[in-house]
């Protein structure tokens, strides 16, 4: 059986070495990191995850400010707070959660926010830093999923790494980070002929796809470390469950080790949210960061 990797315990542990960060930065240099979150609309999950960042900001010390706007919103005007919230010097981190309404262009939005501040890294400067091996803030769920690995299999240095999904906020900028530790690495899509023998190749599988149970155990090779990214929301014995993008049951009979759906990745995108905070206010102030 596969050993489970413990996204939740996990992002706790990175969480209470963030919150030992801020003391020292508050103590030390006199600031405090701050984030911005920005909801348009009125999209329920998207409701759930912003009052789970507004708390966890604050549970670590940090200066938390929400803005939420009516669906109705023009798009000039979230531009303009955007705007407003680069100016200022006690924000440090600017996040404007997705999906945005449809009469608002994400991409005008994600790209007015300041690179210096785009703590969710979807800033084409941010992007294009990581692809050239800059120093850069990487997209949350892509460094909470290596950060997984590497707590499990240690150096990724030489490994097979198979990525399905190229999507730019999970599929390619993970793939950049395990190309930057030294894996060879595959990624996978719709059109990739034969994925399970594509999948087989593979000593670390991340599935960043959105179906539900796809990859199945007799696609593994033995002992594969495989991070499961998929968040599915499905009906089984007249109740509502969430599941992977893994067939668990059967992945965990051939992998080596494994994360859970819940509590595996999903953990790690907020506590990877409030460190990208404190590397953004840092760098802002042109101070080394604390040890996190
Ligand atoms: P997208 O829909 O943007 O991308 C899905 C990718 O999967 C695409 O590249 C697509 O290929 C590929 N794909 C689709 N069907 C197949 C198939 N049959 N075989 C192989 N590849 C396929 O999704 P995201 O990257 O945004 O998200 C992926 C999953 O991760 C979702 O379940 C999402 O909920 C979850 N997620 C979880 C987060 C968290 O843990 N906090 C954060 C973000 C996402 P193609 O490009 O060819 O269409």
């Amino acid at each position: 059986m596969a050993k489970l990797i413990d996204g939740k315990a996990f992002a706790e542990g990175l969480r209470g070495r963030i919150a030992k960060a801020v003391a020292e930065l508050k103590a030390g240099q006199g600031f405090t990191p701050g984030l911005a979150v920005v909801l348009v609309g009125e999209d329920p999950a998207s409701k759930v995850y912003v009052a789970n960042k507004a708390k966890q900001t604050v549970e670590v010390g940090m200066n938390s400010w929400e803005y939420k706007l009516p669906a109705e919103t023009p798009e000039a005007e979230v531009l303009a707070l955007v705007e407003k919230l680069n100016a200022d010097p006690a924000v440090h981190g600017i996040l404007v959660q997705l999906p945005l309404p449809k009469h608002i262009d994400s991409t005008k939005v994600l790209t007015a926010i300041s690179p210096a501040k785009d703590v969710d890294g979807f800033h084409v400067v941010n992007v294009g830093k990581l692809s050239t091996g800059q120093d850069s803030l990487v997209p949350c769920t892509p460094v909470g999923s290596v950060m997984l690995a590497r707590d499990v299999l240690g150096k990724l240095d030489g490994l097979e790494a198979v990525v399905i999904g190229r999507s730019n906020i999970v599929g390619k900028p993970v793939a950049q980070l395990l190309l930057a530790e030294n894996c060879t690495v595959t990624i996978a899509h719709s059109r990739t002929k034969d994925l399970p023998a594509v999948v087989r190749r593979a000593d670390l599988v991340i599935a960043a796809v959105g179906r539900p149970e796809m990859v199945k155990g007799d696609w593994l090779k033995p002992g594969a470390c495989v991070i499961d990214v998929g968040i599915n929301r499905i009906e089984r014995d007249g109740k509502g469950k969430l599941v992977g993008d893994c067939d668990f049951a059967s992945c965990e009979k051939v992998a080596g080790s494994i994360t859970p759906v819940p509590g595996g990745v999903g953990p790690m995108t907020i506590a990877c949210l409030l460190y990208n905070t404190v590397k953004a206010a840092c760098a802002a102030k042109g101070i080394r960061q604390p040890e996190m």
